[in-house]
C-alpha cells in the first residue's frame, strides 16, 4: 500500500443509513435509493438488508418499506447528511408537516462510533433504539451493534420481513 492509499483506507468510516417510505411505489423507491447511496462520492456499499413492511408508528398513511444499508465512506458526517437530503429531495420529499408521509426519508444511524450533537445532526439518531423498523435490518447486516434487550422492547411493532 502506497502512502495515499493507506491515508484513504485510514480516512474510511463505516456508517450506517437508515431508509424509509410510504408514499407511491415504495419499495422502487428504496430500491433507487440504494442505488444512488451506492454511488456517492468516496463511498462504497458494504451489506444491505432486506426490505421491510412495517406498520406508521407514530405517522400517519400507507404502510411503510425500511431497509437498513451500511456503506464506508470518506465523506464527513456532514457531507453525507447533505448528500442523503439531495437524495431525499431528488425522490420528491416534502416536508409538509412532522411525520407526515414522506417518499424517502434517509437517516443517518450510526457514523462510525462518534457522538455528533449538532443542531443538524444527532449521531447515533437518537430514535433508533425504539424502532423496530430499524433494529430488525440493521440487526440483519450488523448484529454487533443491536443489543438483544433493545429488540425485545420493540417486539411487538409490526413488521415484516419481505422475501428478497
Ligand atoms: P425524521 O427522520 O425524524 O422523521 P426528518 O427526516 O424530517 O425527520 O428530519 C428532520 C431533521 O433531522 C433533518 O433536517 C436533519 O437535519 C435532522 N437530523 C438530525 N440528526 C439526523 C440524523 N442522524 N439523520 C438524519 N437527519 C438528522
Ligand atoms: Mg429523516
Amino acid at each position: 500500500m502506497n502512502a495515499k492509499s493507506e491515508r484513504a483506507a485510514r480516512d474510511e468510516v463505516s456508517a450506517w443509513i437508515a431508509l424509509g417510505a410510504n408514499l407511491g411505489d415504495a419499495a422502487a423507491t428504496l430500491k433507487s435509493a440504494i442505488a444512488a447511496i451506492a454511488r456517492l462520492p468516496l463511498s462504497r456499499m458494504v451489506r444491505a438488508s432486506s426490505l421491510y413492511r412495517s406498520a406508521p408508528l407514530d405517522a400517519s398513511g400507507p404502510d411503510f418499506i425500511n431497509a437498513v444499508v451500511e456503506i464506508s465512506t470518506g465523506l464527513t458526517a456532514p457531507d453525507l447528511l447533505d448528500a442523503l437530503q439531495t437524495i431525499e429531495a431528488a425522490a420528491g420529499r416534502q416536508r409538509a408537516y412532522r411525520n407526515a408521509p414522506r417518499t424517502l426519508d434517509l437517516d443517518l444511524l450510526l457514523y462510525g462510533d462518534a457522538r455528533i450533537e449538532s443542531e443538524r445532526l444527532c449521531v447515533p439518531h437518537p430514535r433508533m433504539a425504539q424502532r423496530a423498523f430499524v433494529l430488525l435490518p440493521l440487526a440483519q447486516i450488523a448484529p454487533q451493534q443491536v443489543d438483544a434487550a433493545l429488540l425485545q422492547q420493540v417486539a411487538h411493532q409490526v413488521i415484516e420481513r419481505l422475501p428478497s
